[in-house]
């Protein structure tokens, strides 16, 4: 029998990635693997966070309202802390009236809100609709689906999986396989990368692809989950599967798929740091920052 064999050799790589039909090739694969799940990814998490906090409530005072408004800026402004282009996608708010009121405060109302955003530092594209009518409430929501949103990921993804190898080298772990430790579930729910009701059976939902995999991820997720403690820092976002495999847990973090170093990624160089200075310096006194 003879196979077929594409063996990638370090004398020959650099002629291989300069054929422009493995060019191709790999360009299209990382856009389906990475920048397009982490689109994806991003826009269920927009998602989830407005359907949560995008209800303002503008009929029963100011206090209210503000409040409403500052949950909503602080949820925006946490999708960032996963990924960075977050805030490329817009979202839109509309006055919700009572037909039977004095006109305009709907449009008031979403005005209102888009700046009480943007004042608090949410950067995503607001757009605002007006609305006729007595306000009672303002919504938020994603816009559409966008192509050119999705383009905008692929152009900026520049990713170097030696990168994120050498990140193995120095002790990290995958942050692809979804939370596989129940430590992993609570530190996502405190963070709130999961939402307080999360099922208890939420991990056998998610299984990695197999038994041996899982129980190692497990173990890893579990040991670093007690060095990110240690540290201070909250848990990174283990993206997880939509439920019935809507998308892929993958993020712009280089422990997945993407290119970004996190404080996450320096963990290991702070336990050496601590391990070398303990006998003069309590561990408390390094911080990742
Ligand atoms: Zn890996």
């Amino acid at each position: 029998v003879t196979h077929a064999l594409l063996t990638l050799k370090e004398f020959d790589v650099y002629d291989k990635f300069r054929d422009p039909r493995l060019h191709t090739y790999m360009h299209t694969l990382e856009a389906t693997t990475n920048a397009e799940p982490a689109y994806k990814l991003d826009r269920r998490r927009l998602e989830q966070t407005l359907d949560r906090l995008g209800t303002i409530d503008f009929a029963h005072g100011q206090a209210a309202t503000d409040t409403g408004i500052r949950n909503l800026s602080d949820g925006l402004k946490r999708l960032e802390v996963p990924s960075t282009l977050a805030t490329l996608h817009p979202i839109e708010v509309m006055g919700v009236t009572d037909p039977n009121g004095p006109p305009n405060q709907g449009a008031m109302t979403a005005t209102t809100v888009k700046a009480g955003l943007t004042t608090a530092g949410v950067s995503n594209t607001i757009n605002d609709t007006p609305n006729g009518g007595t306000a009672t409430e303002a919504v938020v929501a994603a816009e559409p689906e966008d192509p050119q949103i999705t383009a905008t990921y692929v152009t900026n993804w520049s990713r170097f999986s030696s990168a994120h190898e050498f990140g193995h080298m120095i002790g990290l772990i995958d942050e692809y396989y979804g939370a596989t430790s129940a430590e992993t579930v609570k530190a996502m729910i405190s963070a709130g990368y999961l939402p307080p009701d999360t099922r208890g059976d939420h991990l056998k939902l998610n299984p990695s692809p197999t038994a041996k995999l899982r129980a190692t991820e497990q173990a890893n997720q579990e040991a670093t989950q007690k060095v990110y403690a240690r540290t201070g820092l909250e848990t990174p976002d283990f993206a997880m599967n939509a439920p019935g495999g809507g998308d892929q847990p993958k993020t712009t973090s280089l422990m997945t798929g993407g290119f970004e170093v996190t404080q996450h990624h320096v963990i290991t160089a702070w336990e050496a740091l601590v391990e070398m200075t303990k006998t003069y310096i309590d561990e408390k006194w390094w911080k990742i920052t």
